[in-house]
């Protein structure tokens, strides 16, 4: 029946041989296991009653975490890996009345999905399970009561954060702590993830000081490297399940990429519109769709078309519904048990709906634009085909160059393994506010430093003592002055100066001075939470921005161009050419803004700021002279080569490192300042660096070798948003030139084959 849907689409009126790859991933049979041990009868009881078999690696799982060791599970969206915490946690609690469990969850919506399953639990084991939802919304007067009572705490990393200072009101419940539940933990990279690993380091000195060895369980998605990346989350050793033993239907996947309107330059038909018209398609077929977009902006605005074409054809408009993170919580609610009850027929969401949450078995997903990581591509898709019933996936291409080249080259996603899931515990300015909120929480013995925060830690508390932040007193090493720390360290940035976004005289939000310069910039549209604000003044002296609620349709994006210096070279290797790993300077001019809605440009607005400078990680190569030379001897355009070389670089560099192409920069030099030579250089965006150029520094070759081809094969003459043009450039795309950057990287790989 999916194939002759497919048939039927290539017959409408919009059809101009958009699929480009169709591929079946035939259906796969469950695998069971069994349990090594003896579950508690009660629960025994449980699982026979609502006829649950438990699939080889929930068992598995289960029979590690039985032996007491930590586990980490990678297995499919939906695969039941909810049922492995549920039954350890349970079962342990039968076993020893008095222990508790701690479940971190990214999101507000998951903690509610596993409050109500720990609910149906605990009835089962007669209330002796005593699960609470404790976090921010939390009213204070119920708060001493669940401290004091609760088994299973459900929470999530930014409420810890706050509540590890006062530890001492939860001393029972980390004294009996015997689980700590990670949910979703590929969610905790980058950035956020390098600060949440330090919580989780924090969180274990807790346990420590009151004599409780917590094991970790955790879940995550499909990615390279899960016990490299889950290891450095939490710091101890831990045993790794892949072998997913769930059931799956069959399933077609489909790459579908918008037709040329103008073949000359390279222009695509809107992907919006191609949305549009696919998921009327699936809905008049009656498929019960979820629909992917890149913004939240998007995913309101096909729900509304959705609805325009159904009325249109007179059915029934509510159908459709959009649904994002910014909706309260009833209202989502609703939304994903009409989805599982199936009374409505389709959903147009952000990615808010890639985890787990629970929305029942649909028939078909439309991804509106690859949405930037092969792991969330996999989740996205993974939200179909959970029976037995064959389904449908199709993602529609953006005209960019990432999602043209992996349109061209699908082996990417379907054969090659997902990316690397990068955490920094090197980071000293992550580490010095996690070492400021850990000396607040318990003094800091010497001994700790070295094997908690390695040479690092060392550092920065030198560093800490000298400026008389921190001080030594016989029980260690604690602040100077600063109290509750935590209120001043974000688990989104790394502890540097921040300026305060302030609305009606209350505090909307704090970033980071960098952050400001791209977000909240005089004339910027800042989103929080899914509401625009204007920034109207900024005071940078104070670190003050004064924002008032707007409505507009258009958003800004910042353009600076930069500046590198080189600091300190760490890493060197000869390919043929030099290629070179170390510290940099990098000074960012912000010079103008662009007023923008979704696919056009409105205005450039001119502004003054500043420069911005901070110190950061690059990888960079320099051109041999023998290139550049026979480049300018045929008179060619050498500048222009170099600067399509970075652009290119720069937009296929998430392929490598799990990044988006908005945490790296990049510049180009045809005369280097300090030594005459052509040099690029790509660097981490973020202050200290996060690990992305040193993945870069690791893969440059294979890099350079797949830029070649997206550039070779990209079918426009001079260049185009698909291949050379990035829409971050501060030189509005000048100078460019597509021949010689193909020149210029053939050069580059004879000399490394040598
Ligand atoms: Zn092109
Ligand atoms: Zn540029």
């Amino acid at each position: 029946m999916i194939s002759e849907f497919i048939k039927k689409i290539k017959n409408t009126s919009y059809y101009k041989d958009q699929i480009i790859f169709q591929r079946s991933i035939p259906e796969k049979d469950p695998q069971f296991g069994s349990l090594a041990f003896q579950l508690a009868p009660e629960l025994e009881q449980w699982l026979r009653e609502n006829e649950w078999k438990l699939y080889s690696h929930q068992a598995d799982a289960l029979n590690i975490i039985n032996k007491g060791k930590n586990v980490v599970v990678t297995t499919s969206t939906a695969s039941g890996k909810t049922l492995i915490f549920s039954l350890a946690v349970a079962q342990a609690i039968t076993q020893r009345e008095n222990s508790t469990a701690l479940f971190l969850y990214p999101m507000k919506a998951l903690a509610n999905d596993q409050l109500s399953k720990m609910e149906e639990l605990n009835a089962v084991l007669e209330g002796r399970l005593r699960p609470f939802i404790y976090d921010g919304d939390t009213p204070s007067e119920r708060r001493p009561a669940i401290r004091n009572t609760a088994r299973v705490i459900i929470s999530n990393p930014y409420a810890f954060h706050r509540y590890l200072d006062w530890h001492s009101k939860w001393e029972r419940f980390f004294r009996n702590l015997r689980f700590i539940v990670i949910d979703e933990a590929h969610t905790y990279r980058g950035v956020f993830g390098s600060n949440v690993a330090q919580l989780i380091r924090r969180l274990q000195r807790i346990c420590e000081f009151y004599r409780s060895q917590p094991q970790f369980i955790l879940s995550s998605a499909t990615i390279n490297n899960p016990r490299e990346f889950a290891e450095k989350l939490i710091g101890t050793p831990l045993h790794i399940i892949t072998n997913d033993g769930s059931q799956q239907g069959s399933k077609e996947l489909v790459i579908w990429n918008p037709p040329f309107v103008d073949q000359f330059n390279s222009k695509r038909r809107s992907p919006h519109q191609e949305t549009r018209d696919l998921l009327f398609s699936h809905l008049s077929e009656h498929y019960q769709t979820l629909c992917f977009t890149l913004s939240r902006k998007m995913s309101e605005i096909i729900a509304v078309w959705a609805r325009q074409d159904l009325e249109k054809h007179e059915l029934d408009p509510e159908q459709v519904m959009a649904y994002r993170a910014g909706y309260r919580p009833l209202e989502r609610r609703r939304i994903e048990s009409q989805l599982r009850n199936r009374e409505i027929s389709a959903v147009v969401s952000t990615n808010a709906l890639e985890v787990g949450i629970d929305i029942g078995n649909l028939d078909a997903v439309l991804l509106s634009g690859f949405p930037g990581t092969i792991i969330s591509t996999w989740q996205q898709i993974g939200r179909v085909g959970r029976t037995t019933r064959p389904s449908l996936a199709t993602l529609i291409l953006f005209e960019d160059a990432y999602q043209q080249f992996l349109g061209r080259h699908p082996e990417y996603f379907l054969e090659k393994t997902p990316e690397n899931a990068i955490i920094d515990l090197n980071n000293p300015y992550i580490v010095k506010g996690h070492i400021l909120c850990a000396a607040s929480e318990l003094p800091i013995k010497k001994a700790e430093i070295s094997k908690i925060w390695g040479e690092v830690g060392m550092k920065v508390i030198k560093e800490l003592l000298n400026q008389d932040v921190l001080k030594l007193v016989p029980a260690g090493i604690v602040p100077k002055s600063i109290k509750h720390p935590s209120q001043q360290v974000s688990l989104n940035s790394a502890f540097t100066e921040s300026i305060e976004i302030i609305v009606s005289e209350k505090l909307l939000e704090t970033m980071t001075t960098a952050q400001a310069y791209r977000e909240a910039h005089e004339g910027a549209i800042l989103i929080h939470q899914g509401e625009k604000y204007l920034i109207e003044t900024i005071d940078w002296e104070n670190k003050k921005a004064y924002a008032s609620p707007h409505r507009v349709d258009y958003y800004t994006e910042a353009i600076s161009i930069s500046d590198v210096e080189i600091i300190a070279q760490e890493n060197e290797k000869d390919i043929g050419y030099l290629l070179t790993f170390g510290e940099v300077k990098v000074t960012e001019f912000y010079h103008s803004y662009r007023k923008k809605t979704y696919d056009e440009v409105l205005e450039i607005v001119p502004f003054d700021l500043p420069p911005l400078e901070f110190n950061t990680k690059a990888v960079w190569i320099n051109l041999p002279s023998s290139i550049v030379t026979k480049v300018k001897a045929e008179k060619k355009d050498f500048s222009g080569g170099i600067h399509a070389l970075e652009h290119a670089t720069i937009a296929l560099s998430p392929l490598f490192a799990l990044c988006d192409r908005w945490d790296i920069g990049g510049t180009s030099y045809p005369n280097f300042p300090d030594d005459g030579t052509a040099k690029i250089f790509i660097y981490d965006g973020f202050p200290g660096g996060i690990g992305i150029a040193e993945q870069l520094f690791e893969k440059w070759e294979v890099l350079l070798s797949n830029v070649l081809q997206l550039i070779q094969e990209c079918p426009c003459s001079e260049g185009c948003p698909s291949c050379i043009q990035s829409p971050k450039c501060g030189n509005d795309n000048f100078p460019l030139s597509k021949e010689v950057a193909i020149d210029l990287l053939k050069e580059l790989k004879l000399l490394s084959k040598n």
